[in-house]
């Protein structure tokens, strides 16, 4: 069962988001709304202080604004990560992402762990850093509120390791890290 609390919870101004909120407005009394509002408004969630372990809830936050699910393509239990390195990779990864979030508002991860069986399935390269083999990691992402090309020249100046110039052919830049962590740079 869905609850209110993690709607508010999970909310990053994606477009389907605001449409269920909106929704929810109309439906429910204006007190509950309000008195709700309060509520997360004064006190909102505390994030917890442990680090990601491979067996971590979905709704770890692994940073303030990114969860453990978005790593996952959205939870899948599938993607959960098999080894504590690969949770330092992407704790790292989320690190610069809420960086981003700064500069460019909330971040969908279009594309974050890809287990063996999972990038063979979607065609991923042989040695994707979506696997996440040791010393590597990767997710694909772009700022839903617009200025994918800005964000894309940022990382460009700010991202030391891997970058994959997506924005303008595929919706989103590959922001990675390989083993002994070279600066790469490659277009789509
Ligand atoms: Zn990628």
């Amino acid at each position: 069962m869905i609850k209110l609390t993690d709607a508010a919870f999970y909310f990053k101004q994606e477009p389907q988001q605001i449409e269920a909120w909106n929704y929810l407005e109309c439906m429910l009394e204006p007190e509950i709304m309000e008195a709700f509002a309060t509520m997360y408004r004064d006190k909102p969630p505390t994030p917890p202080q442990t680090e990601l372990n491979p067996s971590s809830p979905m709704s770890h936050l692994v940073t303030p604004n990114f969860t453990y699910s978005e790593l996952c393509n959205g939870g899948q239990e599938a993607r959960r990560f098999t080894g504590q390195d690969q949770c330092a990779v992407a704790t790292e990864l989320c690190e610069f992402l809420e960086i981003l979030r700064d500069k460019f508002g909330p971040i969908k991860i279009t594309s974050g762990h890809r287990p063996p069986a999972i990038n063979a399935s979607v065609g991923g390269a042989s040695q994707s850093e979506h696997l996440y083999q040791p010393g590597c990691g990767a997710v694909d992402v772009y700022p839903i509120n617009g200025r994918g090309q800005e964000m894309e020249d940022y990382c460009d100046k700010n991202w030391p390791y891997s970058v994959g110039y997506g924005m303008s052919y595929r919706g989103f830049v590959h922001l990675g890290i390989r083993d002994g962590r070279p600066r790469v740079r490659w277009d789509y």
